[in-house]
């Protein structure tokens, strides 16, 4: 699960698709469309979302 930092909504990790761009990586919240940093803690660089963790602060 992940959490909106700008709404509060709790968005299921499998209901949206993680993105990246030159900033890294991030998920837009379904319902105020923010977007949420997120960290890729996979060494490996993977990049189908299974090393992604969001970041406590
Ligand atoms: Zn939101």
């Amino acid at each position: 699960m992940w959490t909106c930092r700008h709404c509060g909504m709790v968005v299921p990790t499998e209901a949206i698709e993680p993105e990246s761009d030159v900033d890294g990586f991030y998920f837009v919240c379904p319902g105020c469309e923010g977007r949420n940093r997120l960290i890729n803690t996979s060494e490996d660089g993977d990049e189908n979302g299974g090393g992604l963790m969001q970041p406590d602060v």
